[in-house]
């Protein structure tokens, strides 16, 4: 634990080293005094040893008020989890003002936070109880993802491919799930499944995609986000989860895409079942900027950062929370302690834990709820000394008297804000493109089959790019270097024998031929693979590399992008985009760049030189800040009407029709 070994050598460096001074950071909290105060008391029962003086002041305008801190037990979990529900329905609506300025909003659902230390052992009733209710919640990390019936029925087409369950067991699930279009076609649908699993058939095993076969299933099933059952908010928190499971599909094929197909699916039905619940550990962060509105459910270690306007932190269970050193085997049976210098350091200790609950204490901006039940387990029956601190500290009550019937209400409104967006360039792109297929990219998750050329890009870019590092140093490179660099380089792990020699030769013959166009200026080369970073606007970050900063013969800079078209991930560098390194590159060295160019470097490419445009960099960065507003509020259309971006978007079923000439062509693109 990162944060753990942080603090307590933080504490110990000053004693360490000589020459050391301290400085006290003021942690600056958006929380109400109530939650200032009881997050000082946690810290406070760290010994003063352990801990950094640290000055926390309260910085927000958030008022406390009686009421807002409670502090209950209760008889059993599910009477825990019926108040935590009965709470934040009564609660939404109420009005909260995010700043001392803006404008007050009623509280939604995403206002709300449910902090365990554990999601996968305690989190069960409440999942039960906020299902029953329709009460939206997402739980971080994805091991709860696979108990939810919408997932459960996904995982179900792949035991289907596999003959575990029959076509109407299928349906059923579908049905209960309630995933089912208006207008699905179930019948189209299943024979993209009887299709894909007739391993008899002979293709090559590339063929045999799993992510292929499930994005075509929910395409022919008719399954866009507008077209599932229910709300705007059920939409995007199901479309939420089926982009989550196209991850899990990426991670499991990037292992086993070249396995003999029946086996491939054989043991992706078996992965589902036994491994994937577990794989995705509580510790796994969720991409994403923006989450759907609903109520988090996470664990503390994941609320580290964040901050909600309401926090629960429940089942402060003894022996939970703080958590009972680990036992079974481990290092120390292995290691005697002695053997280790400060071996407290190595394991958890009651202050990690303290420190920890000051985390879920002080995610709270105005309204904190503690509460106690006990466990299933003889060992948490009792309540954590953690909920008896609260109970005794004068800002938290016992009882729960209710919302105060004056209390004022609005429409519930999610919070405007998205924290600090840094962009990739390649997702600035898709933004850019089409922000709609940002969305299911990088919002939902969903992942495009796996090319099997995958991998030649990258391939002759660190290959080319190895070329210009060695002319910085002094090592201009002749083309007889070629074979060489791509034999290091190019990796194409999912290609067959065929293609994978195919694409090594056409790797070859592109360095080769780079370096018989360019050998003679490589000692021009200014940087080669530079990074950079583009403030745009406050919390707008753009990160990334560019290809190649070089001097031409006439004098002028260039700031270079390669381009292949082969290509495996298309990343057709736009005017726009090259534009966006140049901005970078002057924000970096203070130094203009002249012109942009990309290189193509197959064989018929076509190059690219222009001047930098001064009105086209300011646009641009106008268009980043946008794009940065556009996400922040969720507000990513598709294009008005299919046109030729439309034609290249690997998701475009998932988003509308395609023109049936276009069918043909897209069935053959993608490997059949
Ligand atoms: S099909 Fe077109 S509109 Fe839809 S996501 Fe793809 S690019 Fe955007």
């Amino acid at each position: 634990d990162v944060y753990k070994r942080q603090v307590s050598n933080i504490v110990t460096f000053a004693g360490r080293y000589t020459g050391v001074r301290q400085v006290t950071l003021a942690e600056n909290f958006r929380s109400s005094e109530g939650v200032v105060e009881v997050g000082k008391s946690v810290a406070e029962r760290i010994p003063a040893g352990s801990r950094l003086p640290k000055a926390m002041v309260r910085a927000g305008h958030q008022a406390w008020e009686r009421g807002d801190l409670i502090a209950r037990d209760f008889t059993d979990a599910e009477h825990e989890a019926a108040w935590i529900c009965d709470r934040i329905t009564a609660m939404r609506g109420l009005a909260f003002k995010d700043t001392e300025d803006g404008d007050a909003r009623g509280l939604s659902w995403s206002d709300f936070a449910v902090l365990f230390r554990s999601v996968a052992k305690d989190a069960d009733p409440l999942v039960a109880e906020m299902r029953r209710r329709g009460i939206p919640y997402v739980v971080k990390g994805l091991n709860r993802l696979f108990d939810s019936p919408e997932i459960t029925a996904v995982v179900a087409v792949f035991r289907y491919m596999v003959d575990r369950i029959d076509e109407a067991d299928l349906w059923a699930l579908w049905h209960l799930a309630d995933l089912l279009p208006a207008d699905g076609d179930w019948q189209a649908a299943v024979a993209v499944l009887d299709e894909g699993r007739d391993f008899a058939r002979g293709e090559r095993w590339g063929v045999y995609n799993i992510q292929r076969i499930y994005l075509e299933f929910l395409a022919a099933l008719g399954v866009r986000e507008e077209t599932v059952p229910g709300d705007p908010v059920r939409r995007e928190l199901v479309f939420y989860q089926l982009g989550k499971f196209s991850q899990a599909i990426s991670d499991f094929e990037a292992i086993y895409f070249n396995t003999e197909p029946a086996q491939k699916y054989e043991s992706f039905a078996g992965w589902l079942e036994h491994q994937a619940p577990d794989y995705y550990a509580e510790s796994d962060s969720d991409v994403g900027y923006a989450t759907p509105d609903a109520v988090t459910l996470t664990t503390v270690h994941q609320a580290k950062g964040m901050q909600w306007p309401a926090v629960f932190v429940p089942c402060l269970r003894k022996n939970r929370f703080p958590s009972k050193r680990q036992g079974g085997l481990g290092l120390f049976h292995v290691i005697p302690d002695t053997a280790i210098a400060d071996s407290d350091r190595y394991r958890g200790t009651v202050e990690d834990e303290t420190r920890l609950f000051y985390v879920a204490v002080t995610r709270a901006q105005k309204y904190l709820f503690v509460s106690f039940s006990p466990g299933s387990n003889r060992m948490f029956q009792n309540r954590s000394p953690f909920f008896d601190h609260c109970a005794s500290q004068q800002w938290f009550s016992t009882r729960d008297t209710g919302l105060p019937a004056e209390a004022p209400r609005l429409e519930p409104q999610t919070r405007q804000e998205t924290p600090n967006v840094t962009f990739s360039f390649s997702e600035l792109k898709y933004l850019f493109e089409c922000p709609y297929q940002f969305k299911l990219r990088f919002l939902y998750g969903f992942n495009p089959p796996l090319h099997e050329a995958l991998g030649y890009g990258k391939g002759l870019h660190d290959a080319i790019s190895e070329v210009h590092k060695r002319a910085l140093a002094g090592d201009v490179v002749g083309n007889d270097a070629a074979e060489d660099l791509v034999r290091r380089h190019l990796h194409t792990p999912y290609a067959y024998p065929a293609l994978r020699e195919t694409l090594y030769e056409a790797a070859v013959k592109s360095v080769r031929r780079y370096l018989n166009e360019h050998g003679s200026t490589l000692d021009r080369t200014v940087h080669s693979e530079k990074q950079i970073q583009v403030h745009v606007a406050p919390g707008v970050t753009v990160a990334g590399r560019i290809d190649l900063v070089r001097r031409l013969d006439t004098d002028e800079l260039a700031i270079v992008d390669f381009k292949s078209t082969a290509r495996a991930q298309d990343e057709d560098v736009t005017r726009d985009q090259l534009h966006v390194y140049a901005v970078g590159y002057e924000e970096l060295t203070g130094e203009r760049a002249d012109l942009v160019e990309v290189l193509n470097l197959d064989e018929e490419g076509k190059t690219i030189r222009e001047e930098v445009e001064e009105p086209l960099l300011a646009a641009v960065r106008t268009q980043i800040q946008d794009a940065g507003d556009s996400l922040r509020k969720n507000q990513l259309p598709r294009l008005p009407s299919w046109d030729a971006k439309c034609s290249k978007c690997d998701l475009a079923e998932l988003c509308r029709d395609v023109p049936a000439p276009e069918q043909s062509a897209r069935r053959a693109t993608s490997g059949r």
